[in-house]
């Protein structure tokens, strides 16, 4: 009867992870262990992060690697521009392909001092993500998504300047606009009409950021150009020494999310799982991920 199924029809719903290359053998198992547990959601696909200036270069390839021979995950790269020729970022691009990569997330990335400090292209590099974009499609015919703001990149003029990059990123070959993570639904509402109003018709998928530190969240949000609103954080106040009950906070209020989002047509969601399994699975099965008939 209806009394006992599911308060929504979860029908299209897809989800992608998103993961940083472990940087010890012990984060490594720990990565490894969260992936067993996400494994049987089955993802659209995840990703794994590529750190400032390349400095996981090795890392990230391994990870990814390993996760195209053995999981049943379709893993996707990122990839920036920051530090490198286009050779070298070439050369990388060469190298997933060969290794039967099929998904670049193609991003411009930082300044290596930092987020904040002043971005300088790499003299002989890609300059914008666009530009790395249009270099990965000449290595291989890769899915490539990019990064959309729903609050402005902090480096963009306007919201003109802001469309006209994420069109442009769309001619190159995107076909999936990931976003940098948000709190409001009003937020990613107002982002979508400014998309669709441009004439953008690709899928702009929201980024869940699944962070019960709100110390470092804010830290975080405040470089990115991301507002956490104050009932937000509020709603952490006292929990400094009980983790379990922010994961559990976290997860209420990310579903809480997703379910806004639901509501008025969203279907895929992109998950920041910081490389811990317990609330982005606690998500994704409030989402319904869990009764796919040939998910375990
Ligand atoms: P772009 O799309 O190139 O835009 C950056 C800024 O430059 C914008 O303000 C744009 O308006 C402006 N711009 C674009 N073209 C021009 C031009 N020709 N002239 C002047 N201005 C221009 N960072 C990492 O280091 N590693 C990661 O793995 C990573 N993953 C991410 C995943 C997601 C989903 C998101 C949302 C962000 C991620 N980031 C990552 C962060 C990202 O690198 C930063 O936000 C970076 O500042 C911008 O990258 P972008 O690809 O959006 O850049």
């Amino acid at each position: 009867s209806s009394e006992l199924s599911a308060p929504r029809s979860q029908t299209g719903v897809s989800v992608s992870f998103e993961f940083f290359p472990p940087k010890t053998s012990v984060a490594e198992d720990r990565l490894w262990d969260a992936i067993q547990k996400l494994e049987p959601l089955e993802p659209d696909f995840v990703s794994v992060t590529y750190g400032a200036g390349g400095s996981t270069r090795e890392r990230t390839h391994r990870t990814v690697a390993r996760m195209a021979q053995e999981t049943r995950f379709a893993p996707a790269a990122h990839l920036t521009c920051v530090d490198a020729s286009r050779a070298e970022i070439d050369a990388i691009a060469q190298d997933y392909w060969d290794a039967g990569v099929r998904h670049i997330v193609a991003l411009r990335g930082d300044s290596p001092s930092g987020i904040g400090a002043a971005y300088q292209p790499h003299p002989e590099g890609y300059a914008y993500a666009a530009d790395l974009v249009e270099g990965v499609k000449r290595i291989g015919d890769f899915e490539v998504s990019v990064a959309a703001y729903p609050e402005l990149h902090p480096e963009s003029a306007d919201w003109s300047a802001e469309i006209d990059n994420l069109k442009r990123k769309i001619d190159a070959g995107a076909t999936r606009a990931i976003t940098q993570f948000f709190f409001s639904p009003d937020v990613f509402w107002r982002f979508q009409d400014r998309v669709l109003d441009a004439g953008i018709n690709i899928p702009i998928v929201p980024g869940l950021m699944l962070q019960p530190n709100v110390k470092g969240l804010q830290r975080m949000s405040a470089l990115c150009g991301v507002a956490v609103p104050n009932w937000y954080v509020e709603l952490f106040e006292g929990l400094e020494n009980d983790p379990l009950t922010r994961d559990m906070l976290t997860a209420s209020l990310m579903s809480e999310l997703t379910a806004e989002l639901y509501a008025r047509g969203v279907r895929h969601y992109h998950l920041y799982t910081l490389n811990r399994a317990e609330i982005a699975s606690a998500v994704a099965r409030v989402l319904g991920l869990h009764r796919r008939p040939h998910a375990v």
